[in-house]
């Protein structure tokens, strides 16, 4: 066992609720910072933007914002760190897209590294090789590497639902969508990364290659360095996708199914599944982008006073493969238990199918719907507590899901590498559960701030009970003892390797699980 001194730990943390904090540079860092030269710039100014996020919560106000235009940029400004020691306590913290919900990319009185302005290296495809991959920068949006690998009919295998977020980001957690049961999550679809560590050195990792930093980073919440490049798995890309979704009323038949298909050989290519509760005209809603198998009977359903599950699932296919493809779905169907006139089908391009949170956000966004509050929750549930869970959450917390998606779907970490920092429930197949509120602004309602945060309360409330096994996924606590528990038996390894990469606990203070040594 490895003991650390208690210092080191972030129990007494002063940011509990959600604050504003202005701050400006004290003018002694200031003016010793000002005279490193860079290949972008370090502003001291235009600062804002670096204390807000996703989450629309959290807004702590950095001293400094680098726009780094190389690696070097980033090695200089945290060696300056390093080196000014226990004399100082400025922190640094990578900045991908902002998507964090609890301020987990912002750093009070630090310096913020505006991961985005980095376009060193340039994409880069090696197609030649067996195992084809693209080099990319961490700072880059998944967006943009579909779009690319796209023209050489190939792309990354497995997603996360929304693809304005960056590589840095989502390697820092999971990346987990409906490709997970079958490629993993993204941080098991990486074969290389280059990484700044704590200490300013850059160091190239993977599997065979200072393997022990490769697989800190990967899930490790930006505590061990900051990713500057990496290498990311492609496969050829399809062109089409049949995307379809049919509801049960029963969980059971739904989690029977949803299990099924993701340890079948043979299975759809991408499967989700999401809670509805108490919702009125739902199906003609999804009239706009689907089509009802039998559309006078599902004209005749209705999802008012109801606790349903919909069961999400798509195949995709090449051009080649269009001929056959209704016959591959059919049969794909058959012996599933949904309620046979809820089955509704869509074709989509793969492009447009991966970014189909984008069309959501465009439509928010007019609203003035999306840069609202963000108090979501995700949680890990092991299979023999899923019916229990959903029971007490479903039947008795969560009174409608008129705040947004309730996601919920299986994995199965047998699949997966298991030497990331990544923490999940100790059974193989669990299910990711997605509580994807939006808040009204101001409203002091049920579909207000308060009353969600309490729901979610509740909902972590009964979580805690420990037979249940439960985990959170994209981690939020504020006491160590939290931390602590949530790592459990991993937690050793993970603060033997924060002492060893960041020794001084300056990387990602937003995630407050260490805190600054000064
Ligand atoms: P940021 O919020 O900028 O950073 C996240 C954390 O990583 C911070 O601690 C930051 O300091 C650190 N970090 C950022 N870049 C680096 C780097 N280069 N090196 C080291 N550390 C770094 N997640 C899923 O798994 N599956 C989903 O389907 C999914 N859907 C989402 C949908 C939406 C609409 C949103 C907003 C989020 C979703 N997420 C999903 C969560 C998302 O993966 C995380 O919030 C992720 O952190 C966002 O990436 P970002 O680039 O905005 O990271």
């Amino acid at each position: 066992g490895f003991t650390i001194n208690r210092d080191y730990l972030c129990s007494d943390h002063p940011f509990t609720t959600p604050t504003i904090y202005h701050s400006s540079a004290p003018s002694s860092l200031r003016s010793s910072m000002a005279t490193m030269t860079f290949d972008g710039h370090l502003s001291f100014d235009d600062v804002e933007n670096a204390a807000k996020d996703f989450g629309n919560r959290y807004h702590l106000m950095p001293s400094a914002v680098l726009h780094p235009k190389s690696v070097s940029d980033i090695s200089n400004i945290i060696r300056y760190v390093f080196d000014l020691g226990l004399t100082s306590e400025l922190t640094v913290a990578a900045r991908g897209h902002g998507h964090s919900l609890q301020g987990q990319s912002q750093a009070y009185q630090g310096v913020v590294i505006d991961m985005e302005s980095l376009r060193e290296p340039e994409m880069s495809f090696h197609i030649g090789e067996h195992h084809p991959f693209v080099e990319v920068s961490a700072g880059e949006l998944w967006i943009n590497i579909l779009h690319e690998s796209l023209k050489r009919g190939l792309a990354p295998k497995s997603w996360t639902d929304y693809l304005h977020l960056t590589v840095g980001g989502t390697l820092s957690n999971a990346g987990i969508s409906g490709q997970a049961f079958r490629h993993g999550p993204q941080i098991d679809n990486v074969y290389q990364l280059q990484v700044v560590t704590g200490r300013g050195q850059m160091v190239t990792c993977s599997e065979e290659e200072n393997a022990d930093l490769f697989h800190a980073v990967l899930g490790g919440l930006g505590q061990f360095g900051i990713i500057t490049k990496a290498a990311i798995a492609l496969e050829p890309a399809p062109r089409m996708v049949k995307w379809i979704r049919a509801l049960y009323s029963d969980f059971s038949m739904f989690t029977n199914d949803q299990e099924h298909l993701i340890s079948s050989a043979n299975s759809f290519d991408y499967i989700e599944g999401f809670v509805i509760i108490n919702r009125t005209g739902l199906l003609n809603n999804w009239r706009s982008s689907f089509n009802p198998k039998d559309p006078v009977q599902a004209s005749q359903f209705t999802s008012e006073d109801r606790i349903l599950f919909c069961l999400e699932v798509a195949k995709y296919f090449t051009p080649e493969e269009a001929d056959h493809i209704d016959e591959d779905v059919d049969n794909l169907l058959t012996g599933l238990n949904y309620i046979g006139s809820t089955l509704f089908l869509s074709e989509v391009t793969y492009v447009d199918f991966l970014d189909r949170v984008h069309v959501s956000e465009m439509k928010l966004r007019e609203k003035g719907l999306w840069e609202v509050p963000h108090p979501w929750l995700n949680l890990l549930v092991p299979r023999s507590s899923i019916h229990e869970f959903a029971q007490e959450v479903f039947g008795n917390i969560v009174k409608d899901t008129s705040h947004g998606p309730v996601l919920i779907y299986p994995v199965d970490k047998s699949r997966w590498k298991n030497r990331t920092s990544l923490v999940t429930p100790e059974e193989d197949v669990f299910y990711l559960v997605a509580f994807l509120s939006s808040a009204i602004p101001s409203s002091t309602g049920k579909d207000g701030l308060e009353s969600i945060l309490t729901r979610n309360d509740r909902i972590l409330d009964f979580c805690g009970r420990p037979h249940l096994g439960i985990k959170q996924y994209l981690p939020h606590y504020s006491t160590t003892e939290e931390w602590r528990a949530h790592f459990g038996t991993q937690w050793d390894v993970f603060s033997r390797r924060k002492l060893s990469y960041d020794p001084l606990a300056m990387l990602a203070p937003g995630q407050r699980i260490f805190r600054r040594s000064h």
